[in-house]
């Protein structure tokens, strides 16, 4: 986004004169931010085959997703719903992983039936899946037991973490694959989001190539995400080309052990679609208590549930006063719950009507909006090669109504 002489626009279209054609609360995306990361992330390894998988929960609109298809990434799903979702959008299933967590075999059948890569993280399951689907192509998700990760609701590589099977399970897991000639062509780890050091990235990919060795028809390892994004003005996020650098060192001379050349894979979510998206709202309200400036929005943690759900941090300022004096505000929605976007941020003077713009809306926010107050939800528009398109509409009354039976 640009501020020339007042105004902020993107691609040169002009943020207020969206707000005017669509209303807010609005979610925008820049394509042109997601093809940049994506190049940067393709360009940062150097080996034979990199496979990148877009992590679709992250942000699952299906402009978004034709978008990363015809840009030549796969899908990294983690529900059948999302498999459907990234075949609808044109994903050939060789495109798509499922990674899922806690899901009944009945839903994992189902995904095999649809011929995408199965990625397994329970022992039960891999034994039921080895008899009852002999020969199917299975990756195992391993927890290498690495703390990584910005809080403790992402951080999924620790040993008191739900996902993954242990490292100290793998004689067991080899075991199985003796004993039921299971056909294993990948390993995958992910160890969390917001991994700032590649240092213990790369101490987890140690771990990976142990065990990987282990297996003999390998096609790929998978090292799944966590690369960290700035929220702030010179925040420290991935240094993805250092990250790049090294890994792809480590991985050349793992394959050459190896005897074959593997394809490395990653799964991105919110490094490819964070900083594409803007999150914007009206002022209803200014509201000053003895010890507080409220800033009262059209918007709450229906719409963006990341700074009340694991406290993360969106940089808001005012679109329609640039320069006015900057005050300290409390940004609240107008949810009836305590929901707070941002205590005592620094903003441009704000009055009632003025827009505001969260950035880094991209990735994780629509696609956790919710219906609670009996609220809509917003619109999506996304920007591609300079111009605008409305991709979802806001919701209306009928759609709070739609799967409602009326029994008595
Ligand atoms: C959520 C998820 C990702 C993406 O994580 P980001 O931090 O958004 O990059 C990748 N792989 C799996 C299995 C996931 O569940």
């Amino acid at each position: 986004m640009q501020l020339v002489n007042e105004r902020y626009s993107i691609q040169g279209i002009d943020i207020l004169d969206l707000v005017k054609k669509y209303e807010t609360p609005l979610y925008i995306y820049d394509s042109s931010v997601i093809k940049r990361q994506l190049d940067r992330l393709t360009n940062s390894f150097k080996v034979k085959n990199l496979g990148i998988h877009y992590a679709c929960k992250a942000l699952n609109n299906i402009n978004i997703l034709k978008l990363i298809n015809q840009w030549g990434a796969g899908l990294d799903t983690v529900s059948i719903q999302e498999i459907w979702t990234g075949i609808n959008a044109g994903f050939t299933p060789d495109k798509i992983l499922y990674t899922p967590n806690c899901v009944g075999v009945d839903e994992i059948e189902m995904a095999i039936k649809l011929g995408v890569q199965i990625n397994i993280d329970h022992i039960e399951t891999l034994e039921y899946i080895g008899q009852h689907y002999p020969g199917v192509k299975l990756c195992i998700r391993i927890n290498p037991h690495v703390m990584a990760g910005g809080n403790e609701k992402i951080s999924v590589g620790h040993i008191d973490s739900k996902f993954g099977i242990s490292i100290y399970q793998m004689p067991l897991v080899e075991r199985l694959v003796k004993a039921l000639n299971l056909n294993i062509n990948g390993v995958h780890m992910h160890t969390g989001s917001d991994i700032l050091d590649p240092g213990v990235f790369t101490f987890a990919a140690d771990i990976l190539f142990d065990i990987a060795k282990k297996f003999k028809d390998l096609e790929f390892i998978d090292f799944g995400s966590g690369l960290k994004v700035p929220y702030k003005e010179d925040d420290v996020c991935t240094d993805i080309e250092e990250l790049g650098e090294i890994l792809s060192e480590k991985f050349n001379s793992f394959c050459k052990e190896y005897g074959r050349d593997l394809k490395l894979y990653f799964e991105p979510g919110k490094f490819l679609v964070s900083e594409s998206g803007y999150f914007i709202v009206k002022t209803n309200v200014i509201k000053q208590t003895p010890s507080t400036v409220f800033a009262g929005v059209d918007s709450g943690m229906n719409h963006l549930i990341r700074p009340m759900f694991y406290g993360s941090y969106h940089h808001i300022f005012n679109i329609s006063n640039p320069h006015g004096k900057p005050r300290v505000y409390n940004i609240v929605g107008y949810i009836c719950e305590t929901d707070t976007f941002a205590n005592n941020r620094v903003v441009n003077e704000i009055h009632p009507g003025d827009i505001l713009c969260f950035k880094n809306a991209g990735a994780y926010c629509f696609s956790m909006s919710s219906n609670y107050n009996s609220r809509f939800r917003p619109c999506e528009v996304l920007i591609h090669e300079g111009k605008d398109y409305l991709i979802r509409e806001r919701e209306k009354l009928e759609d709070l109504f739609k799967n409602q039976i009326v029994a008595i």
